[in-house]
């Protein structure tokens, strides 16, 4: 059994009486006052007591929507009870039969579990990513049994090494296949790679997919897969394919003055960050309100003297990872957006409950609605009033839009025009659209611009004649069981259902490993 510090008596006295029941323990990190000095690790880990007092937490429900809710269907409870028996040999083979890099997934992961967490109805959910982490910083994956099966043969092609390809694969090779992983890029791991070190450090996940190469997964970077007729010629070689080559194009920014220096799209500034690039000047603009312009916010503000954030709607329509903006707002130590981030998180868990338990257990609904409600009035007013305001080197705008970024003369950017904003009509959606308030432009004195507006699908890599069914937006078309349009093609992750997250793309990966697996072995028998 893999070993693992024990409780105290101290400890294991104060859990009995009660003391942490309702609490969560806290995640340690490292001090604010290190934070901004480089790119550590912000999150460093529960130790063993800490994790076994969690684990003891929950509850091992019946029916738990902690596993409905993850897009894997990961056996939280049972790694939970593993942890609090002190079984991580147990806790380890609970994890990887879920999904393979968990201890990446652990880092960054959206916890739709979390947040439907009834531990969470009475008190804060269990921490759930944060013990799989735990499981995963004391348990070696490259010694785990895989127990690989005899070999069936077949070869499948995943196109896309992100969570997506990667889970896929893993899944195929547990299943006794020989999937071949193509990556355009020199490096494995897809959008992931764009996600900052003090997030995700690039060794965690370089080392959890080296366990993919161990068990039989072959890898091959440098090889985009792209022209006319790509789609035929994978199938010719591999007996079925799996597309996951997620949403990496950047989206267009359609103002003047976009194409200058220091102007950068976030998902490409990110991804040439994490290549050890230095493309920050002295002072930087982030427009965005989403998890990119949040990664792209806190790598600036580990170099940049001055940083602007830039959103067109109110703060609470951000619809950043509401634990993203409290580790930010930790960062420049501004009191009023914590706020914010307890909001956003009680209305997602809402908006969670809802969606999951429908018309069922209105006892539960209720009192989350009772949560929501007891955030006052007052709270909120404080937050706006806190918000358009400079704190230490950021500065944040929101109901304002950029209109053009300006030539310093030497082609590059030497400032942001903005125009401010107001809510107008509700559109077809029901939401106030904002509008430009006219005669209200300003311009911030800055030499980087990163726009972090989103990505979409790019589909040019398929050619002409690729024979597959194509949403609109490029979305892959599939059935219920992964199946493209055409035998033999799967697809999944952000290509098939426009960005979105890990844990949804590994539980694609997932599920369409066994629907191909069904499928190879419906033919074998046929
Ligand atoms: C900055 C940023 C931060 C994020 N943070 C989080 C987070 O904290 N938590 C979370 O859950 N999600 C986060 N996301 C979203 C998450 O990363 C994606 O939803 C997820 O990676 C999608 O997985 P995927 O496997 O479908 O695609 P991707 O991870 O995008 O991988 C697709 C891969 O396919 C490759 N590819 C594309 N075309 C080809 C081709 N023709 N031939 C060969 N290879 C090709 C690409 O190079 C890429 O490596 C973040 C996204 C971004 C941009
Ligand atoms: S919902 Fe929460 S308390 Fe219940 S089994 Fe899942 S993690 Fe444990």
């Amino acid at each position: 059994m893999a070993q693992q510090d024990w409780m105290s008596d101290e400890d294991l006295s104060q859990r009995l009486k009660g003391l942490y029941d309702y609490e969560q323990v806290e995640v340690p990190k490292i001090p604010e006052s290190e934070r901004l000095l480089g790119a550590a690790e912000v999150v460093t880990g529960y130790t063993g007591t800490q994790a076994r007092i969690e684990a003891e937490r929950c509850m091992q429900c019946q029916d738990p929507p902690c596993v409905e809710a993850c897009p894997a269907h990961l056996d939280i409870p049972g790694y939970c009870e593993a942890i609090a028996e002190g079984d991580l040999d147990r806790g380890l083979e609970i994890v990887m039969e879920a999904f393979p890099i968990p201890g990446s997934c652990a880092r960054v992961c959206y916890h739709p579990c979390t947040d439907v967490c009834l531990k969470g109805v009475e008190g804060m959910p269990i921490e759930i990513p944060r013990l799989r982490r735990y499981i995963t910083d004391n348990a070696d994956q490259h010694a785990f049994d895989y127990a690989i099966p005899e070999s069936t043969g077949k070869r499948i092609a995943v196109v896309g090494s992100g969570p997506a390809g990667l889970s896929c694969a893993y899944h195929l090779r547990r299943h006794g296949h020989h999937p071949v992983v193509y990556e355009q890029f020199d490096k494995a791991g897809g959008t992931l790679n764009t996600i900052p070190d003090y997030r995700l450090p690039d060794d965690v996940l370089q080392d959890e997919i080296e366990v993919l190469r161990e068990m039989g997964v072959a890898i091959r970077t440098d090889a985009p897969i792209a022209g006319d007729g790509s789609i035929d010629a994978l199938l010719n070689d591999h007996d079925a394919v799996f597309v996951s080559v997620g949403a990496v194009k950047a989206r267009e920014v359609p103002i003047d003055g976009s194409d200058l220096d220091g102007v950068y799209h976030g998902y490409n500034l990110l991804r040439r960050l994490d290549a050890g690039e230095s493309l920050f000047g002295r002072k930087a603009a982030i427009i965005g309100g989403g998890d990119v312009a949040m990664d792209a916010l806190r790598s600036a503000l580990r170099t940049c003297e001055e940083i602007h954030l830039i959103y067109r709607r109110s703060p609470l329509e951000m619809p950043a990872n509401p634990e993203e903006v409290f580790e930010m707002t930790e960062e420049v130590i501004q009191q009023g957006w914590h706020h914010l981030a307890v909001e956003m998180s009680t209305e997602r868990r809402v908006e969670r409950f809802k969606q999951i338990f429908h018309s069922l257990e209105s006892l539960t609904l209720d009192r989350m609605e009772e949560i929501e409600a007891n955030l006052t009035r007052e709270m909120k007013a404080e937050t706006f009033d806190r918000l358009d305001k400079r704190v230490g080197p950021l500065a944040v705008h929101f109901m304002a839009n950029p209109t053009r970024v300006v030539d310093d003369g030497q082609g590059r950017a030497g400032g942001l025009e903005l125009v401010r904003m107001e809510l107008g009509e509700p559109d077809d959606d029901g939401r106030r659209r904002p509008v430009e308030i006219a005669g209200s432009e300003f311009t911030l004195d800055v030499d980087t611009v990163v726009f972090a507006i989103g990505q979409q699908i790019d589909a040019d890599w398929l050619g002409d004649d690729h024979g597959l069914d194509l949403e609109p937006d490029n979305r892959i078309s599939v059935d219920e069981a992964y199946r493209a349009s055409r035998a033999g093609v799967y697809a999944g992750g952000d290509a098939m259902r426009g960005p979105a997250s890990m844990i949804e793309a590994m539980g694609d990966g997932r599920w369409a490993a066994e629907a191909i697996d069904a499928d190879l072995r419906g033919t074998e028998g046929a």
